[in-house]
């Protein structure tokens, strides 16, 4: 598929001062989209100025949220190179999070073809400074204007990109976790493995009200028995417990994140034991007290390893690792972003150069 671009006519400011750049409030001047109709396919892809979208008000994601998303970044490396770090693996999920909410899938390639044209042609706004990065967010939406609850008939894909710094306030400071045993994220049979909007309107109170008592995050426990731990609103947690390194298996509930899987390999890797088992809170608490919860950190594209400090469980708070980075998490974020900017050797071809 050829995508048409067409040019802005005008170029937006480009924030000055890197240092000072957020997280997911300033995009390029370019995005792509193309549409989908039920018996034709994906027609029209196009890269052309970033712009509000037109859709009916009817338009059926604005009804029954039939959307599915991505989140992944481009790097810009020492060489002045920008690169990718297992995109593909991206729209693979992106697939599946469409197919379990009725939606069509996007063919990989031309997603990739897509990606990449779009992110070399807003380049220039690929930030330099040290732990910032280019964030892309790809976005299906069901636009067909109907009301009455079905899959949609037509479709929209689209791709924006921005500059984006540290995702957490605190760097890289551990964070406080408060664990949730009142609200849910998702249930078994339900959409908790796709990355689609409802899930993140089902922690939005929770979140607020953790934030209020003066946490970072949410850990999510288990739908039913509130017993077991899943993980945190955008991250997948690992615990270490003794000389065990431990995350919750993708039995359908949380989400199957990259930089998990990632972490996984590397862990393996480097000798140690992963367990991908159900771990209950009770004994990440006790480990906690008796000392052999050694680390516990969350793991996502938007800050790789956030390593956690406090552990808040029915009104008592319980320090992991003395409050401080631990040395796996230091390792692993080392060795992840080392790889994403193309500082260290990249053994398990994670990494792609674009331009
Ligand atoms: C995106 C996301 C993750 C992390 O996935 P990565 O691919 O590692 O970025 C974890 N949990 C939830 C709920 C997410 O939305």
């Amino acid at each position: 598929m050829k995508i048409k671009v067409s040019l802005a006519k005008k170029l937006k400011k480009r924030p000055k001062d890197e240092s000072k750049l957020g997280f997911g409030d300033i995009f390029t001047d370019h995005m792509f989209a193309m549409d989908y109709a039920v018996g034709k396919g994906w027609t029209n892809p196009r890269i052309v100025p970033y712009r509000p979208l037109r859709i009916d008000p009817a338009a059926m994601v604005l009804h029954y949220g039939q959307e599915v998303f991505e989140g992944l970044k481009a790097y810009r490396g020492k060489d002045s190179g920008i690169y990718l770090f297992r995109a593909r693996d991206n729209f693979v999920r992106l697939n599946r999070s469409a197919a379990r909410l009725c939606m069509p899938e996007v063919e990989i390639e031309v997603a990739m073809d897509a990606l990449k044209k779009l992110v070399l042609l807003d380049k220039k706004w690929v930030p330099r400074t040290q732990g910032t990065s280019l964030y892309i967010r790809p976005n299906m939406i069901a636009v067909e204007p109907h009301l009455g609850v079905r899959p949609a008939k037509t479709y929209l894909f689209y791709i924006i990109v921005g500059p984006v710094g540290a995702y957490y306030k605190e760097g890289l400071n551990p964070v406080r976790i408060y664990v949730e045993d009142n609200y849910v994220r998702a249930a078994l049979g339900g959409l908790g493995n796709a990355k689609t909007l409802a899930n993140y309107a089902a922690s939005l109170l929770a979140a607020e009200e953790a934030k209020q008592k003066g946490f970072t995050q949410v850990l999510w426990l288990d739908a039913v028995q509130r017993k077991f731990v899943e993980e945190v609103g955008t991250m997948n947690m690992f615990f270490v417990i003794g000389d065990e390194v431990i995350t919750a298996p993708l039995g359908g509930t949380i989400l199957p994140g990259i930089t998990r899987d990632s972490v996984i390999r590397m862990v393996k890797d480097w000798g140690m034991k992963v367990s991908e088992r159900f771990l209950s809170i009770e004994e990440v608490i006790a480990s906690a007290q008796d000392g052999r919860l050694k680390e516990a950190f969350g793991t996502g594209t938007a800050a790789v390893i956030s390593p956690v400090g406090q552990i808040a469980y029915k009104g008592r708070d319980y320090v992991v690792a003395g409050g401080k980075m631990g040395d796996l998490s230091q390792k692993l974020y080392n060795e992840i972003v080392g790889i994403q900017y193309a500082e260290k050797p990249d053994p398990y071809g994670w990494r792609e150069k674009i331009g």
